[in-house]
């Protein structure tokens, strides 16, 4: 049950100005610039942030780098960065509730999913990595008696993490959890309309005993901080989560300083496929609505694409319209609402184009405006288009918000093709009672992640990463340490 008076109380808290952590201290731009931080609520300013300039980003690779190679942190028994990681988890989730309201009046998140997905996530994600970090071995190999072959596993050095406004905390966590964990040293800029939270969530890594340098914070925008980040060449890998365009930019930066290794997690375009002998269909239709307008769409794996059997087409979006018109978009604050405020003025006026342009198109859409304007707040009702086609813009870039493209199909093949048939490829879903349609689909689909069933919700083991144009690399699981630990060999001749 949340606690709604406190919620209230934190609410109209004052929200001092954010600073960079740079050494373990607080400080401004170094020019004194500062951006401010409208919050998508009530579209006023919330407080600001430090605009970070390149000297402030090199200013915090700096400290990374001569906190790396002083062994400060990666020289620690993997058992002492355990603990410190530990008591880190604990001060986070010691602290749910107000990072939890910070982070909705920076992003707009509704709050049960925000406290859920935000604080507990990453304090989980951090204590996953940190529980890790003393069970993992180097190897021998089974080379010739005269030999001995050892293979190391070592911190790559300095990690730059680039992160969306989109559950900043998790994915934050995500990367921040087996970077740390590994023994690596962290610049973390997080996006300009997402940052409280994480900001704080590095006081607390301070005050849990991560050495001062290990891990930095620069704010500002992604032009220059990220720029200046990715040109770097004190940056050993770089770990970035965002869209396919910023993606680009960080592998041609890489290109043109000193070829560190870029691992991107991108945007998507997921098809969620209904057959009509999908074992529940009323199941599907509430997993459906919600796998797209939870947090206004702003979920990368969202399933934006619908694909259904046209033999049950028109009465599945018939549920489904009825089903969308029950959610209650609105106060994020307010426990009871179900989707909450795009993140910003930008994002929502992208997303009312999107939807303008499929109905000027001749395309069916439901829903589609902005709401709730008298509150100066960001918001809009969850929408839904039919008619249409696979290549349709709507139905082929990102929208990032809550617009769902409903498309049908005939057989199996074509539902295939149609998936497919997008630049992207991290999420998918297949609804069947057919299990060995289930499992052909699962081969046939290109993406990172199939579900089947069902949509959302995998926790902490899996890995999540995306093909095609969606990324590489992998966040999540133990595979996310191949991105944070090197390897080394080392030839002994006997
Ligand atoms: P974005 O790419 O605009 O920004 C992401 C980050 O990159 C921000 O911190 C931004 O400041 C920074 N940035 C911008 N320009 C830069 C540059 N030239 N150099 C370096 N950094 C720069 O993305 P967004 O709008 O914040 O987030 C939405 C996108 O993130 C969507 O495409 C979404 O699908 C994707 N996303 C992907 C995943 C995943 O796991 N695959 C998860 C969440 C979000």
């Amino acid at each position: 049950m949340l606690d709604t008076d406190k919620i209230a109380a934190l609410r109209s808290a004052d929200v001092p100005p954010a600073l960079h952590l740079i050494e373990g201290a607080a400080q401004p731009a170094s020019d004194g610039g500062t951006l401010p931080v409208i919050s998508p609520l009530d579209g006023k300013e919330l407080t600001t942030l430090a605009r970070g300039t390149a000297a402030d980003a090199e200013a915090a690779i700096a400290s990374a780098r001569a906190a790396f190679d002083d062994g400060r942190w990666s020289g620690l028994a993997p058992g002492a960065r355990k603990a410190v990681m530990l008591k880190w988890a604990a001060l986070i989730e010691a602290n749910a509730l107000e990072l939890a309201v910070l982070g909705v009046r920076d992003n707009g998140t509704e709050i049960g999913m925000a406290l859920k997905a935000e604080p507990f996530s990453a304090a989980a994600t951090i204590r996953y990595y940190a529980e890790a970090i003393d069970k993992i071995y180097g190897e021998i190999a089974p080379t010739a008696p005269d030999a001995l072959g050892l293979v190391h596993r070592e911190p790559v050095g300095v990690v730059g993490a680039i992160v969306p406004w989109n559950f900043p905390l998790m994915i934050g966590a995500w990367k921040l959890g087996p970077a740390l964990a590994a023994g690596n040293t962290v610049v973390l800029k997080p996006a300009e309309t997402a940052s409280l939270t994480l900001r704080r969530v590095a006081d607390l890594a301070l005050e849990a005993g991560i050495p001062p340098g290990v891990f930095n914070v620069v704010l500002g925008e992604g032009a220059v901080v990220g720029e200046a980040m990715a040109l770097s060449m004190e940056i050993d890998v770089m770990v970035f989560t965002g869209s396919a365009p910023v993606g680009r930019r960080l592998l041609e930066n890489a290109a043109k300083s000193n070829l560190k290794r870029v691992y991107l997690e991108l945007g998507g375009k997921s098809p969620n496929i209904v057959f009509a002998d999908a074992p529940d269909l009323d199941t599907a239709v509430k997993v459906a609505a919600n796998g797209i307008f939870r947090n206004s769409g702003q979920v990368c794996i969202a399933g934006s694409r619908l694909l259904v059997e046209r033999s049950i087409h028109d009465a599945f979006v018939e549920k489904l319209r009825a089903f969308t018109e029950t959610m209650q978009v609105g106060d994020p604050l307010d426990p009871a609402t179900q989707a909450g405020a795009v993140n910003s003025a930008r994002q929502l006026e992208q997303n009312l184009r999107f939807v303008s342009e499929a109905e000027a198109a001749g395309r069916q859409v439901f829903g589609g405006k902005r709401i709730r304007e008298e509150t100066g707040g960001f918001f809009m009702e969850p929408t839904i288009v039919t008619g249409v086609a696979p290549e349709d813009s709507i139905a082929q870039r990102e929208v990032f918000g809550p617009v769902l493209a409903v498309i049908p199909f005939d057989t199996e093949e074509e539902a295939l093709q149609i998936a497919n048939g997008t630049d992207y490829g991290l999420a998918a879903a297949v609804w069947t009672a057919d299990l060995s349609r289930a499992h052909r689909m699962i081969r046939g689909i290109h993406a990172g992640l199939v579900h089947v069933n069902t949509y959302g919700g995998s926790d902490l083991t899996v890995p999540l990463g995306g093909v095609k144009q969606s990324g590489n690399g992998h966040d999540k699981s133990l595979h996310a340490f191949d991105k944070y630990l090197d390897l080394k060999t080392a030839w002994i001749k006997l």
